[in-house]
């Protein structure tokens, strides 16, 4: 089940939410794939730093480099829903920097940036 989950979402090149993922289960298994356990495997990859969430868009990437512990930053486009994923390890510091300084223990910065994608902007 997790090997198929993963392989479904490395099948995406756009962010893909766990509904996404059981319908394209679905179909390949021949049997109707619950999206509340894919859920669950998501979680699961996240924890284990195999995919990460893409909170605005509610919906997952195949992490490109789970060896290293970036905090990423995506770049989501709104035309096309095609996400960049940049790594900026300066930027998301002093973000962790900004919340403890404000007395919060942070535990993972979420930066997303909204707008329109390269090809998007062309057009
Ligand atoms: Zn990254
Ligand atoms: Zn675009």
């Amino acid at each position: 089940m997790r090997a198929s989950v993963f392989e479904a979402l490395a099948g995406f090149d756009k962010p893909a939410s766990a509904y996404d993922i059981a319908d394209v289960m679905s179909q390949s298994q021949g049997r109707r794939v619950a999206a509340n356990s894919v859920y669950r495997i998501l979680d699961l990859f996240v924890g284990a730093n195999l995919a990460r969430r893409v909170e605005s868009a509610n919906a997952y990437v195949a992490n490109a480099h789970p060896d290293c512990l970036h905090d990423c930053i995506f770049l989501v486009c709104d035309k096309c829903g095609q996400i960049t994923h940049i790594d900026d390890d300066r930027l998301t510091g002093a973000v962790r920097d900004a919340a403890i300084g404000a007395g919060f223990r942070p535990e993972r910065p979420v930066i997303e940036v909204r707008g329109r994608c390269a090809d998007c902007a062309k057009g």
